[in-house]
C-alpha cells in the first residue's frame, strides 16, 4: 500500500507542468547537484575521481566521463552501498530464477545491453524502479494528464504487449520483471518471443487485444507482414493505440508503413539498462523526447566537445539523475545521436532526438535449403553473451545459411573461456528451439575490425553480402521486392 502511495506520488510530479524550458532547467539542476553530493559522500571511486572539484558548483564538463570499462573495473568502489560486489551480482544474475527478484531485498539487477560491445551490470534500487513506469505512464503514452484517468485503469487494465526474445535479465525485459504488483491490476503486459510460431503469436496477440505494443524494428515489421497480408485481424479489432519501437532503428518509410497497415501512431523509445526512463516517445510525431529532469544526453564529438541540435555527434554522454546506489555520470555511449533544432510540433518543451544512427546492423537469417530466410534476431545471441563480463567486445558475423561466428575480445588482464561462451549463448538458442537450425563458432580474438565510421559493427553478415549482389531486404517491401526480382527473372 505504501508502495502505491509513493507511486501515485512520483506519477502527479512527472506530469510536464512545466511552463517553460526554464523550469526543467531548475529541476535538472537540483537534481544533478544531490546526485553529484551523493556520489562523492558514499562512492569511494567517485570521491576519487571529483576530488579537487566543487561539485557544488562546478560545470557538468569539468567532470571526468566514464566509460563501461572503467565502470566495471571499480564496480565494487563505484556504487554507493559496499554490500554491493560485482562478483556476487553476476552470480545472481546467472541464475535464471532471480528474474524479478531483489538482491539484498532493496535491489533489482539488470545486464545492459551488450550492443554496446562489453556487457555491464546495473543496480537499481525499487525507487529507481517505480520511476521508470512512472515515466511511462506519465509521458509515454497518450493518456497523460494526472491520475485520475489512471484510477480507470483498475477497471479497465492498459494491455501492453512486447514483442521480444525470451525472459531475461537483459533490459528491457527485466524492466517488466521487476513490475510493481500494486501496478498488475492496471497494467497488462502480454511478452511475445518473437521467434515462436507466428501463428501461435497472432492467436495470442488477437486475444490479449493490447492498446500498445513496444518491440524491436524487425519484430514489428514481422508482425506488419502479417497484418497486411490478411493472416492477423489486429487492425479489425480496432484496441491498437500505440506502437513504440525501441531497441533498432525504424526506417520513416517502415514507420510510416507500419501506421498505415495498423491505423495506430508509431513512435521511438531510445533508452539502455544504464537509463531506462531516458525519453518518452512523442505522443504526436516519430522520435522521442528526452526527459531531461531525469537524465542529462550530452550529444558530443570525439574530444566530448557538444555539437549543436541539428548536427550528428560521435557518440553521447549520459548523466542518470535518479539512480543513485550506482551513479552513472558523463557515461560514454556509442550511438550517434542528432537532436532537432526545432522545436517538436507536440508542444513538449523537453528535448526532441531527431535521428540515431549509431545502431545499424546488418540483418541475420536463417536460410533453408529452398532459399527461404526467416529472420535471425541479433538480440537473440546478444541476450546470452551479456552474462560473458570478462568480455571487452564482441561481434555476430554470418558466414553461411546456418552459420554464425561470435568473435569476443577479452577485458585487459582477463580471459575468455569458449566453452562457457558457447553454453551460455545455446542455452538461449535452445530455449528458443533453434539449436537444429543454426550452428555457432566461437573465436576469441585480441581486436575487432572497425568499419569506415571508426565503429565496430555488432552484427555483419557475410554470407548475405557474397551471396546477393545486394543485402536481402526483409523489411516491409520484401514482398514487393521478391515479385519485382521475379518479375525481371
Ligand atoms: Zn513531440
Amino acid at each position: 500500500m505504501f508502495g502505491a502511495l509513493r507511486f501515485l506520488v512520483m506519477l502527479q510530479k512527472l506530469y510536464p507542468f512545466w511552463r517553460n524550458p526554464a523550469e526543467i532547467r531548475a529541476t535538472q539542476e537540483k537534481r544533478l547537484r544531490s546526485l553529484l553530493a551523493h556520489a562523492v559522500e558514499n562512492s569511494p571511486y567517485y570521491r576519487r575521481r571529483f576530488a579537487g572539484l566543487d561539485v557544488a558548483r562546478c560545470a557538468l564538463s569539468d567532470l571526468p566521463t566514464l566509460s563501461k570499462a572503467e565502470m566495471m573495473e571499480h564496480y565494487d568502489e563505484l556504487v554507493t552501498d559496499p554490500r554491493l560486489r560485482k562478483t556476487d551480482l553476476a552470480a545472481f544474475v546467472d541464475d535464471p530464477d532471480n528474474l524479478g527478484r531483489y538482491y539484498l531485498g532493496d535491489y533489482s539487477v539488470s545486464h545492459t545491453s551488450g550492443s554496446q560491445g562489453q556487457p555491464a551490470l546495473i543496480v537499481q534500487d525499487r525507487e529507481a524502479i517505480y520511476l521508470v513506469f512512472a515515466a511511462q505512464f506519465a509521458r509515454g503514452t497518450k493518456l497523460k494528464r494526472r491520475f485520475l484517468p489512471h484510477l480507470g485503469r483498475l477497471i479497465n487494465p492498459a494491455r501492453m504487449a512486447v514483442l521480444t526474445v525470451q525472459p531475461g535479465f537483459y533490459p528491457s525485459a527485466s524492466a517488466f520483471a521487476y513490475l510493481p504488483a500494486f501496478l498488475k491490476p492496471a497494467f497488462k503486459v502480454l511478452h511475445l518471443t518473437v521467434s515462436d510460431p507466428m501463428p501461435t503469436n497472432i492467436r495470442q496477440l488477437e486475444e490479449f487485444r493490447p492498446d500498445y505494443i513496444t518491440g524491436y524494428a524487425s519484430s514489428l515489421e514481422a508482425f506488419g507482414r502479417e497484418q497486411a497480408e490478411n493472416r492477423m485481424n489486429l487492425t479489425e479489432l480496432g484496441c491498437l493505440k500505440q506502437i513504440t519501437n525501441v531497441a533498432e532503428p525504424l526506417s520513416d518509410k517502415s514507420a510510416a508503413w507500419l501506421e498505415q497497415v495498423f491505423g495506430a501512431h508509431v513512435t521511438d523509445e531510445y533508452a539502455m539498462g544504464e537509463c531506462m526512463a531516458l525519453s518518452s516517445g512523442c505522443t504526436m510525431g516519430r522520435g522521442a523526447h528526452i526527459n531531461s529532469d531525469l537524465a542529462i544526453l550530452e550529444v558530443v564529438d570525439e574530444n566530448d566537445q557538444p555539437v549543436p541540435p541539428g548536427t550528428e555527434g560521435s557518440k553521447v554522454l549520459l548523466t542518470n539523475l535518479y539512480n543513485r546506489v550506482q551513479p552513472i555520470i558523463r557515461y560514454e555511449i556509442d550511438d550517434r545521436v542528432t537532436m532537432s533544432a526545432k522545436p517538436c510540433a507536440c508542444g513538449s518543451f523537453l528535448p526532441h532526438i531527431e535521428r540515431i544512427s549509431g545502431r545499424s546492423k546488418d540483418k541475420l537469417f536463417i536460410e533453408t535449403e529452398d532459399g527461404q530466410r526467416r529472420e535471425l534476431p541479433y538480440y537473440l545471441i546478444l541476450t546470452g553473451l551479456h552474462h560473458v563480463l570478462e568480455m571487452a567486445e564482441h561481434q555476430i558475423v554470418q558466414t553461411g545459411p546456418r552459420h554464425f561466428l561470435i568473435r569476443a575480445v577479452p577485458v585487459a588482464g582477463q580471459k575468455l573461456d569458449v566453452e562457457r561462451i558457447r553454453s551460455v549463448v545455446m542455452e538461449q538458442v535452445v530455449s528458443e528451439d533453434l539449436d537444429r537450425l543454426i550452428e555457432v563458432e566461437i573465436a576469441v580474438v585480441p581486436e575487432l575490425p572497425r568499419g569506415p565510421s571508426g565503429k565496430i559493427s555488432r552484427a555483419l553478415n557475410e554470407y548475405a553480402k557474397k551471396k546477393d549482389a545486394s543485402p536481402p531486404d526483409i523489411g516491409p517491401d520484401a514482398g514487393r521486392e521478391r515479385a519485382a526480382r521475379a518479375h525481371a527473372a
